[in-house]
């Protein structure tokens, strides 16, 4: 179904001159900030010489770090009087970002999120359980929007008090809910402790975390819904700016919305489409927070093959963040590939560790994995057999020749919170 459907099924031809009259007027907009003005004259670059969609490249890039340092108006391309709302992130590292709206932000936003819930086949019969904060993050808010705009009975229930919230779904009929995976996991934790099948429930919305197709199983398994994949960041308004079809295979980014690039996280060179880089962002329709380039430090592909749906667009689901990445031998590697490639080999557990040395002035990566319980007593040809299958399938996915140790089931390191699985041993680069 669609919300939209001239605009979500646009014709490339029409989609490019779309895309370059806006930006074009994203360009000005940005030129109302100080940031901007003295990047571009740093840059030597004009309006003017945006004659193609391609010639964004001579434009700068805008961090995250410049946000921060732009605290707390620095960004604001519109005088206060125009701004409807202010949300911030959370900020854990220094200062929080602010991101201010005028009324037509929130209505393009409220756009957008009225097209994701509509492509996975939500209407106005559903009732949709809204579990994400409502206070500055911008998940509540932004969902809650969209999803009264189609006409869902909107139960704005948050965070926290879980029994209240399976309560909810089973005495309101609730048959959408929106959470993060981790909440998603927890909701159903406590609903088979009290006894709760939540029947109505059909359809989950999961976003703000990453999540692995592993965690979707179980997910619909033991909630019974079917899950869908929600991307986005305040800088992109909020969540919704990527979402997944009725197929779930990648994110439709709504290019009417943001102009999107794959770049080199190393260089800042543009990659060509399918090849695996950082996702750099540009909205073109924001008029209160314009930005230019935005390196979004997450880690993607432009998936080219048309999609079923009919809509334009994809990138793959997100596989790890830019800061991640290592350089051996002058191949980029993420972890997330080599911890996607093990997910796949039944004879290996999911507990692994990366060493990165340089000897005799060449990069070696080494990568210890956990045998599998059922493999473990093995004779030593099954072993080696293994180690060999489990190195080819690496050195397919990275294009990279490792060596692989194969270790007993236990005996790596577990991690609460965020892993570090790799030990890079090279020291500083000269
Ligand atoms: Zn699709």
């Amino acid at each position: 179904m669609f919300w939209n459907r001239e605009m979500e099924t646009i014709g490339e031809a029409d989609l490019e001159e779309l895309q370059l009259s806006r930006l074009k007027w994203t360009v000005a907009q940005a030129r109302n900030i100080e940031f901007y003005q003295k990047a571009f004259s740093r840059a030597g670059v004009a309006p003017g010489d945006i004659e193609c969609l391609d010639d964004i490249e001579k434009l700068p890039f805008t961090r995250k770090a410049d946000l921060r340092e732009g605290y707390p108006f620095g960004f604001l391309a519109v005088p206060m009087h125009d701004v409807v709302r202010i949300h911030t992130t959370s900020g854990t590292t220094g200062k929080p970002t602010v991101v201010c709206y005028t009324r037509q932000d929130i209505e393009n936003w409220t756009e957008l999120i009225a097209r994701n819930l509509m492509m996975i086949g939500l209407t106005a019969d559903d009732v949709f359980q809204n579990a994400l904060g409502y206070g500055m993050f911008t998940g509540g808010l932004g969902f809650h929007y969209g999803a009264e705009r189609i006409g869902m009975t909107v139960i704005p229930s948050a965070t926290g008090n879980t029994k209240r919230q399976i309560e909810m779904i089973d005495d309101f009929g609730v048959t959408a809910i929106n959470c993060t995976p981790s909440y998603g996991l927890h909701l159903a934790e406590v609903a088979e402790e009290m006894g709760s099948s939540l029947d109505s429930l059909k359809t989950a919305v999961f976003g703000a975390e990453p999540w692995s197709e592993s965690m979707r199983a179980e997910l619909e398994r033991r909630l019974g819904v079917r899950a869908f994949d929600s991307y986005g960041m305040s800088e992109m308004y909020g969540p919704g700016a990527g979402f997944e079809c009725e197929e779930r295979d990648g994110l439709h980014i709504w290019h009417d919305c943001f102009l999107i690039e794959i770049i080199d996280p190393a260089t800042g060179e543009r990659l060509p489409d399918g090849e695996r880089g950082e996702l750099v962002v540009t909205p073109l329709v924001k008029e209160a927070m314009p930005l230019i380039r935005y390196r979004t430090g997450d880690i993607t592909r432009i998936l080219t093959e048309d999609c079923p749906c009919g809509r334009n667009g994809r990138i793959d689901r997100l596989s790890g963040r830019a800061d991640d990445m290592l350089v051996i031998r002058g191949i980029n590697v993420f972890p997330s590939q080599i911890e996607h490639t093990l997910l796949a080999l039944p004879e290996v557990g999911d507990q692994f560790m990366v060493y990165v040395d340089r000897i005799n002035h060449l990069d070696e990566m080494t990568i210890e994995v956990e045998l599998n319980r059922r493999y473990f007593s093995g004779e030593l040809a099954d072993l080696q057999r293994i180690q060999q299958k489990v190195a080819g399938a690496i050195r397919e996915a990275l294009n990279l020749r490792t060596t692989v140790k194969l270790v007993e089931p236990g005996s790596l390191p577990r991690f609460e919170g965020k892993a570090k699985r790799v030990i890079d041993r090279r020291g500083a680069i000269w």
